[in-house]
């Protein structure tokens, strides 16, 4: 193998992690590199819906995603929507409904980094990509028919690397969208995230909790979710909104945080916390995935806030997308002009689905207004309630509309 005859793909994230597999596995050379020193324990996304599942299956992710241990995810057919304020279970959604129609009717609940950990071995057992932690890309120039990347790495501090293609799988602060100079356009919310998880067994209260539990709550809603963490009893996880005006200092007191998780289920003592955290959300867009040579994919290409599980999932789906197109091109079997689709295809994906979704689920989850709350509350009660629109509902959720609609464009 000549040593620039290979797609360099930044970023061992989920996304670059499943972008370096799929390469891998038509025959395609790849150095992954990341700049941090093994894989981050990311504690983000963790919902894996049916069609994503559909593919980590085709990558030879099946076993490792459903392994009974800790290492695998958790198969989860139900959501629940919940009004926080009075209590009451609005809305039980099922996507074993889709039983017979999709091969996987059901979400894994499977924490980012662990699909990283099990994507790794498949990589490195190719035979034909190098995996380079602790190295950082700082700068990139494409010329005629290469790409060339500047890196800094814990044993030199400057190289350049060749490649046919550079792929940014690099998440939001994207350098390979910076230095590609390519706009993120959007909007930030003036709120923030906070997630806390905890040990308490949320499953045990007797509330009847499910895996997934989306709460409807005009002054805090919730996104209450199970993962299986290092083992049994497992890892909750509420995701809930901090106001503009409350620090990131109050927020991330261990007060706070108790407080926040008595305000769901006041037990006595102290809720364990293993880990929390706090971020920025974003609803951004790309003004292009492809620039030359260089290709984007993942939170490099998008950010959206977190409610309805999409940014992980919307990524794998461009890896996907994108590396089926590059093998084309790689082969010979289809000119550079099939990144544009790629683009066209991906940013519909993500204007008309996942940036539409996740935004009228934020709105719809902290709606104020009683009247229109309720009106909600008692439109979701009706979908679930019709079969019909139950399963029109599922599709939509879980991905397979926003994946058929952009397969569709030419
Ligand atoms: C609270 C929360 C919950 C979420 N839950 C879900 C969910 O359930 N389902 C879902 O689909 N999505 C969810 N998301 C979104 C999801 O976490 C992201 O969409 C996902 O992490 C994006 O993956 P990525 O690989 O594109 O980017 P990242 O995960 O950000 O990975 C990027 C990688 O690139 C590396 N890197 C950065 N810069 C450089 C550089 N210059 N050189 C080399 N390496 C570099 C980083 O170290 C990192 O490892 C959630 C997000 C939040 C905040």
């Amino acid at each position: 193998m000549r040593q620039d005859d290979r797609v360099i793909v930044v970023g061992a994230g989920p996304v670059g992690a499943v972008t370096a597999l799929a390469l891998v596995k038509k025959g395609i050379p790849v150095t992954l590199i990341e700049a941090e020193a093994e894989p981050p324990e990311d504690q983000r996304a963790a919902t894996i819906h049916p069609p994503t599942v559909e593919m980590l299956a085709e990558l030879g992710l099946k076993d490792e995603a459903f392994a009974d241990d800790a290492s695998g995810g958790l198969l989860s057919p139900i959501f629940h929507f919940r009004d926080r304020v009075t209590g009451e279970l609005v809305a039980v959604f099922d996507i074993s409904l889709l039983e017979g129609e999709v091969p996987y009717p059901f979400v894994v609940q499977w924490e980012q980094y662990k699909l990283v950990r099990a994507a790794r071995p498949h990589i490195e057992a190719s035979g034909i990509a190098e995996i380079r932690f602790s190295t950082k890309v700082t700068d990139l120039a494409q010329g005629a028919d290469y790409v060339e990347v500047t890196v800094a790495g814990a044993e030199r501090d400057s190289e350049r690397l060749r490649g046919r293609y550079v792929i940014g799988a690099d998440g939001g602060r994207s350098t390979v969208r910076r230095l590609s100079e390519i706009e993120f356009e959007g909007f930030t919310w003036p709120e923030r995230f906070i997630k806390i998880g905890t040990s308490f067994d949320f499953g045990a209260t007797g509330r009847g909790f499910c895996t997934r539990n989306y709460f409807s709550d005009p002054n805090e809603w919730l996104n209450l979710f199970k993962v299986k963490g290092s083992g049994p009893p497992g890892i909750w996880r509420g995701i809930m909104p901090v106001p503009a005006e409350e620090s990131d200092e109050q927020a991330l007191s261990m007060k706070s945080i108790q407080r926040r998780l008595h305000g769901i289920h006041a037990t006595h003592g102290d809720y364990g916390i293993p880990y929390h955290a706090l971020y920025s959300v974003h609803q951004r867009v790309a003004a292009t995935f492809n620039k030359g040579r260089v290709l984007l994919a993942g939170d490099a290409a998008h950010v959206n806030n977190p409610i309805g599980g999409m940014g992980m999932n919307g990524g794998i789906h461009d890896a996907m997308n994108l590396t089926a197109k590059l093998a084309d091109v790689w082969f010979g079997r289809a000119g550079p002009e099939v990144f544009d689709r790629y683009t066209r295809q991906r940013l519909k994906a993500q204007v008309d689905y996942v940036q539409a979704q996740t935004i009228q689920n934020k709105r719809s989850l902290e709606e104020k207004d009683p009247v229109i709350r309720r009106k909600h509350l008692d439109e979701l009660r009706r979908i679930s309630e019709d079969v019909k629109l139950h399963k029109q509902f599922l599709y939509r959720a879980g991905l397979f509309d926003s994946l058929n609609s952009a397969n569709a464009v030419e």
